[in-house]
């Protein structure tokens, strides 16, 4: 199943208000009692004005409350619009390409990038992975920040994020304060179920780490082992961090650490139905 094609999606959503009945259709759709009069009641579309109305007592509900859209003046379809070019997409939208496509403001397009990044975050969500028996990869990089006239190696500025990929399951990713045991440890027991089994690579940031109520299986890349025999290996989470260096220094050139997390959670939203692409714009456009 692909994704949907540009002409599929302005077919879809032709108007802002096709837009706006979509919002109220998934977020109140079967609302039959008002909340104001506590009656029965059908609302109805006010013209003019992007809000729908109880047929008793005239009470007023925006769709757009609550969501990302509420204090946006760019018109609905072009956020709708932005979002399926971040579902169609595997290296991400930069918001020159959103000012383009969106025909609005750097600034504009800039703030529309984030919140659905965030968006993609919180749709995403980050329930823990694993469990007793289950496998789940775990491995930490260094992303972004400048190494110019440092010297090689110099990885200062650079921030650690943390990787946990359930086999066959979710994958969640955190930054972390540094790259080191504690930093390891606290991340994984918020994120990972006591009983699973940790496989990491030889980095000492996991040792002990099966004291801590996990089984933990290593695979040591500097005798070039890149799984056991029982195929265990951090090969998934490898993957996805070649696909979100190349997203990040492709497409955006520089991320800074406060903003980095943002980009997680879109990369992530992303691999996480990467399998079902054609449920990616749906689940962003219902989850209000
Ligand atoms: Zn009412």
């Amino acid at each position: 199943m692909t994704t949907q094609s540009v002409l599929q999606f302005f077919e879809r959503f032709p108007t802002d208000d096709a837009c706006l009945e979509h919002l109220w259709t998934v977020r109140y759709g079967d609302q039959t009692e008002c909340p104001k009069c506590e009656k029965p009641s059908k609302f109805h579309r006010v013209k003019k004005r992007p809000v729908y109305e109880c047929a008793w007592c005239a009470h007023q509900i925006s769709p757009m409350a609550g969501t990302p859209f509420a204090k946006s003046r760019t018109p609905l379809q072009k956020w709708f619009y932005a979002m399926y070019l971040f579902t169609t997409t595997r290296h991400g939208v930069s918001a020159k390409e959103l000012q383009r496509q969106l025909s609005v403001t750097y600034k504009t397009a800039w703030r529309i990038g984030h919140e659905i990044r965030k968006y993609m975050g919180e749709v995403d969500g980050n329930a823990p992975l694993g469990g007793a028996g289950v496998d789940v990869e775990v491995d930490e990089t260094l992303i972004g920040g400048s190494v110019k006239g440092k010297g090689q190696g110099y990885k200062g500025n650079k921030t650690c994020v943390v990787g946990m990929l359930e086999r066959n399951g979710e994958l969640v990713t955190k930054v972390v304060s540094a790259r080191d045991k504690v930093s390891m440890k606290g991340v994984i027991l918020s994120n990972v179920l006591p009983g699973s089994t940790i496989q990491t690579d030889e980095f000492g940031g996991y040792k002990d780490i099966d004291q801590s109520g996990y089984n933990h299986v290593k695979v040591n890349h500097k005798l070039g082992e890149y799984a056991t025999k029982d195929g265990a290996g951090v090969n998934g989470i490898e993957a996805f961090w070649a696909q979100l260096k190349r997203g990040i220094n492709g497409t955006h050139v520089h991320v800074s650490r406060k903003h980095l997390p943002k980009y997680l959670g879109e990369f992530e939203f992303r691999y996480n139905l990467r399998k079902r692409p054609d449920l990616m714009l749906p689940a962003l456009l219902q989850a209000f």
